[in-house]
């Protein structure tokens, strides 16, 4: 079989690539561990199509978790209210019947179709798939931590500048600079503030604004440490930072009024949130519609055969962007890869109500004794 368009790294005059010995070989996999993509794992399983899942994020939820956590959700089906977390919980305890095995903190970026049609595909931490079908529920693409805009400063990244955590032990007795103000940037400078052993020997949160979006406590704490001088909080914006022997020793801070402060440090942690990027995705050879992937609304089939695509990523007409719409996507498309994985056999409709098939899948109903 051919490779897909713009797919192959070999190019055309050594055909499609194969699979690599090292990769793990699965039906299905799934891009992005949101809620659709999590409701995708759970209609897989009704389907009996076990799968893996990557997000780059560190935990389960998507948007949900990232933007909304605490916030109230009143428009899912038969759940007149539940917070983002709690949706979240939900769908993991839903699925938890199927042993889905999650790949977090890596993000998909390369999808190949193989000889043989499958795809494989490869996570920047070197996970290699290889998959007979794919789902992306990547939303609105992978979550990347919003970067100081400071040039040069790039260099110092993982060694002294961070935007994920770096362990207490690397930061206990030394100079801290945090950036942000919500309640990540928040409790990162409390966690290396307060007495313990991951205490700072001075920390600084700078954020562009006053205002902190962050929990009562946290704020209280805050205040509490600065009375105590134990932290500073500093509104103003970086300006520039200050190197000696490819060392970073300061940052530059210009306050409201304009006033410029020289930050000595030995850590930067830049805690500013997170951005959506389509990233990878786009690259893939997939129809695009702006920035979203055109889909058949009778099994979310990509132009790519055996490639789905879900949830706020896919692009239809009437596509809305609602965590109900995905849900009713997923369900189509795990139903289009069973007849694709059966040989385009038709699937017939069973209910978890009433089909003991689907109650031993969800592990409700013994197998029988043979
Ligand atoms: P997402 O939740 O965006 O999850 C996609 C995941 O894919 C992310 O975790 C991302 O890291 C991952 N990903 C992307 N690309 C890659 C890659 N290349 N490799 C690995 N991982 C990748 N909807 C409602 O129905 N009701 C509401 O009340 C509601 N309230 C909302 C409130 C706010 C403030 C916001 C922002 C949205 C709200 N929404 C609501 C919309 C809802 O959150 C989205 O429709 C839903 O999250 C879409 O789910 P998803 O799984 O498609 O995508």
């Amino acid at each position: 079989m051919d490779a897909a368009p713009g797919l192959s790294k070999t190019g055309p005059q050594h055909g499609p690539p194969a699979a690599s010995p090292a990769c793990i070989e699965t039906d299905a996999l799934v891009v992005g561990a949101g809620p659709v993509g999590l409701f995708q794992v759970f209609q897989l399983g009704l389907q009996d199509i076990r799968c893996h899942v990557v997000d780059t994020l560190p935990q389960p939820g998507g948007q949900c978790i990232e933007l909304y956590p605490d916030k109230p959700i009143y428009d899912i089906p038969a759940v007149p209210l539940c917070t983002g977390r709690e949706l979240v919980d939900r769908l993991l305890q839903q699925i938890h019947p199927f042993g889905v095995d999650l790949h977090l903190n890596q993000e998909v970026t390369e999808l190949q179709r193989l000889s043989d049609g499958r795809y494989r595909v490869q996570t920047s931490a070197g996970r290699d798939f290889c998959c007979r079908t794919v789902f992306i529920a990547g939303g609105t693409g992978s979550f990347q931590p919003r970067r100081v805009k400071l040039p040069g400063i790039d260099r110092f990244e993982r060694s002294q500048l961070f935007y994920s955590d770096a362990g207490p032990d690397q930061v206990a007795g030394r100079d801290l600079v945090v950036m942000g103000g919500a309640d990540a940037a928040v409790a990162t400078a409390l966690q290396h503030a307060r007495p313990g052993p991951a205490r700072a020997r001075s920390v600084t949160l700078v954020h562009r604004r006053e205002q902190l979006a962050a929990s009562v406590e946290q704020l209280e704490e805050l205040q509490s440490l600065c009375e105590q001088q134990a932290m500073r909080f500093l509104v103003g914006q970086a300006q520039g930072f200050e190197e000696h022997a490819a060392t970073l020793v300061a940052l530059n801070v210009a306050d409201t009024q304009g006033t410029v402060h020289r930050l000595p440090l030995d850590l930067l942690h830049v805690r500013q949130g997170l951005s959506p990027r389509l990233g990878p995705i786009a690259q893939w050879g997939l129809q695009l519609h702006h920035t979203q992937v055109v889909v058949d609304t009778a099994q979310f089939q990509t132009s790519l055969p055996g490639v789905f695509a879900v949830g706020d990523l896919c692009s239809y007409p009437g596509k809305r962007a609602l965590i109900l719409s995905g849900f009713h996507e997923a369900t189509l498309a795990a139903f289009g890869a069973a007849s694709l994985l059966r040989g385009g056999a038709e699937v017939p409709l069973l209910y978890t109500t009433s089909s003991s098939q689907l109650q031993r899948l969800l592990g409700v109903k013994p197998a029988p004794r043979v």
